[in-house]
């Protein structure tokens, strides 16, 4: 089996081991671009052909470090991968040199073609052909040629970061070596060692920008750490305050409800007191009822603006009319009286006039009445002090009752 890749010759004489080989995947659009890279031209059938491992990258094989150490039987390609190394460019000069096939005659015209200056950029106004020249490339091909360009771009720099790596590679093992050395003197040495490599890391970590982001960052988280103790801080000074409020609050609380049922308790003796007055009072006004009228009550109450009844002025001008004297002593007193005017302007019922009469007349009766006693009297005490006394004192009983009988002529 050979290599289906134009120009390329692996597959007869290398082993399996230096260059494996892959069959065409089963996937048709797949094997279609296999088989473009193939630059084998019309008529070419990918059935039974392979491609040698050299067109693929190394990272296209799945098991390439276990093939190596012998865990594998064969290589085994990633799915749906494309050879994209196009590795005829050693053996194209070869085959160049033997014999220029059409198809590199025809690279080398368009490297001249590249190489020439174009219309635009200032030369010529025309694009012009050379002699016998004749059109070859289809644009499936041109597009296969600038991926060949980008890819043989891509190895180089692989090639590039290869010898990198091996440079790199051998620095670092040189360096292992040099920190043998340096470890055996380390105890001298340890702190210097460890100061420069802290210092080290420090400047590499300050020229990160990822640590810079970081240090921002954590600034803006200390600033915001600053401002969340200070609100804390005033919330908590808050909160105290609050407390001592609320402790305020609390004894006043406990102050008002004191007040409160001790202004109860007094309401509560005030309304007994009040109904112990009330009950006094309306017996007090019981027993006026009984006494005075309805007028002389009202009277009391209010003065003297009082609209008297018929019946009243005459019931007390009987006891005008009896004595008038008394009468007026009682009204200086202040007792509830119609006016003497009153009773004295007011013409009596006949009744009243009867019973003034009957009254003066008894009145006069027992004037009389009296009189008679007293002469009776007088006749006995004569009789009884006609025995030898002293006659002063007969003379002096006999003064006073003349004395008497004048008054009583009166
Ligand atoms: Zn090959």
């Amino acid at each position: 089996m050979k290599c289906a890749v134009f120009g390329c010759t692996n597959g007869y004489k290398k082993s399996a081991v230096e260059c494996s080989l892959f069959t065409f995947p089963t996937n048709p659009s797949l094997a279609r671009k296999w088989m473009k890279f193939c630059r084998q031209g019309k008529g070419f059938n990918f059935k039974n052909c392979v491609i040698c491992m050299d067109h693929f990258e190394r990272e296209d094989v799945v098991n390439n470090l276990q093939y190596e150490l012998g865990f594998a039987n064969k290589r085994i390609l990633k799915r749906d991968v494309v050879p994209t190394i196009y590795k005829v460019q050693v053996e194209k000069q070869k085959i160049t040199e033997e014999q220029p096939s059409d198809r590199v005659r025809r690279r080398e015209n368009r490297n001249i073609l590249s190489e020439a200056p174009t219309s635009h950029e200032g030369f010529s106004k025309r694009r012009l052909l050379k002699n016998g020249a004749v059109p070859t490339l289809y644009k499936d091909n041109v597009e296969q040629e600038i991926d060949e360009a980008t890819k043989l771009e891509n190895k180089r720099i692989v090639d590039e970061l290869l010898k990198q790596y091996d440079a790199d590679l051998t620095k670092a093992e040189e360096l292992k070596e040099t920190t043998i050395d340096i470890s055996e003197n380390m105890d001298e040495d340890i702190e210097d060692f460890l100061k420069n490599e802290h210092t080290l890391i420090e400047n590499q970590e300050s020229q990160n920008p990822l640590h810079v982001s970081y240090t921002q960052n954590s600034g803006e988280v200390s600033d915001t750490e600053q401002k969340l103790i200070e609100l804390k801080r005033a919330n908590d000074a808050l909160q105290k305050e609050n407390s001592q409020h609320r402790i305020e609050l609390a004894a006043a609380k406990r102050i008002l409800i004191g007040e409160q049922r001790r202004h109860r308790y007094a309401v509560q003796a005030l309304s007994k007191r009040l109904t112990i007055v009330e009950t006094q009072k309306k017996n007090y006004e019981k027993k006026l009822e009984s006494i005075f009228s309805k007028s002389q009550i009202e009277m009391i109450k209010n003065g003297n603006s009082v609209s008297w009844s018929t019946s009243d002025i005459e019931a007390y001008k009987v006891i005008y009319t009896t004595n008038s004297t008394i009468y007026k002593f009682l009204l200086e007193k202040g007792f509830p009286l119609p006016s003497i005017r009153l009773i004295e302007s007011s013409s009596p019922s006949p009744e009243i006039s009867k019973i003034i009469k009957r009254v003066q007349e008894q009145e006069q009766d027992q004037n009389q009445n009296e009189l008679q006693q007293q002469d009776a009297d007088l006749y006995e005490e004569e009789q009884q002090q006609q025995s030898p006394s002293s006659l002063q004192s007969l003379m002096d009983h006999s003064y006073s009752e003349e004395i008497e009988f004048e008054i009583l002529n009166e």
